[in-house]
């Protein structure tokens, strides 16, 4: 009897972790985005892949795990179909972790050269890309034109985006986000490289964005991504030639149009202290204010 509630007292502990794991399960999910793209929703994460009649395009895998659960069900979905092509958006191993699932025989791995340089050098736990490009790539996918394109430095090395004419598609992960602010201090960002990859990437004809984080919208409101960090840049520049601390422009500078973007509260002073960082660090201006 004792031994039993020994038992009992103790196994609680344990039993109480585990359960609470269960509720906190990867959320993930298929949705279909028509014209035979798929996206891939891993938690926060997001990829998309194209299913063709005699094989698979996918992009980023997310990590082992993700890439597991996704072939796992594309099977069940759509048949045995082998993976034709992997191409991976950039370097950041929170998005291309995993390509060793996505490896069949002759799978091609694609990426630019600057992504695949870093992951070599870093011995990232994935499928380095021996297929890479500089500035612009092509991809006959059974029939369907699959465009790939370099514009610089935007977020991580090597970014790139993948842009299907046919379904006037645009897939672009970290530097593409969506009616919610870019994440934190956007650390990851290079500044005035995202503003001058969105001028770029306006210029293709698509209509749907998919993009790596945040939710899926049309070429307008990538413009609104475009409009914001143009706007962010403009008041911290003009906090800065005022003579104001990053403190006061954190307090004071508000961007009302954007107030319907999620995280708007919370991320907005982390972004102004971001920008600031960028533009102070660029015009050699650090640490100057009082
Ligand atoms: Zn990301």
């Amino acid at each position: 009897m004792f031994k039993h509630l020994l038992f009992a007292v103790f196994a609680l502990p344990f039993f109480l972790p585990a359960s609470s794991a269960i509720a906190q399960d990867t959320k993930r999910s298929i949705t279909d985005l028509g014209n035979n793209i798929y996206r891939f929703q891993d938690n926060m994460h997001y990829s998309v892949f194209i299913v063709g009649k005699q094989g698979l395009l996918m992009t980023d895998p997310i990590s082992s795990d993700a890439a597991t659960w996704l072939r796992k069900e594309i099977r069940q979905r759509f048949g045995d179909l082998p993976i034709k092509y992997v191409i991976y958006s950039h370097n950041h191993l929170d998005h291309v972790a995993g390509g060793e699932v996505f490896r069949d025989a002759g799978t091609f791995f694609i990426a630019h050269e600057k992504a695949a340089e870093d992951l070599k050098r870093n011995r990232a736990q994935t499928v380095i890309p021996t297929t890479t490009f500089s500035d612009r790539m092509e991809i006959d996918f059974e029939g369907r034109r699959i465009a790939l394109q370099y514009y610089g430095p935007n977020n991580g090395a090597g970014n790139i985006s993948m842009y299907v004419p046919d379904a006037k598609f645009l897939f672009v992960v970290d530097w593409i986000i969506l009616k919610r602010l870019p994440f934190k201090e956007m650390y990851y960002y290079d500044f005035e490289g995202s503003i001058a990859s969105l001028k770029q990437v306006l210029q293709l004809d698509f209509d749907k964005v998919a993009p790596g984080h945040s939710v899926v919208g049309t070429k307008n409101d990538v413009r609104e991504n475009l409009a914001y960090l143009e706007d962010l840049r403009d008041a911290v520049l003009e906090g800065m030639n005022e003579g104001r601390t990053l403190e006061q422009m954190q307090r004071e500078i508000k961007l009302p149009r954007y107030a319907a973007f999620a995280n708007y509260e919370e991320w907005l002073p982390l972004n102004i202290k971001g920008a600031y960082e960028q533009l102070a660090r660029v015009s050699g201006r650090y640490g100057q204010e009082k």
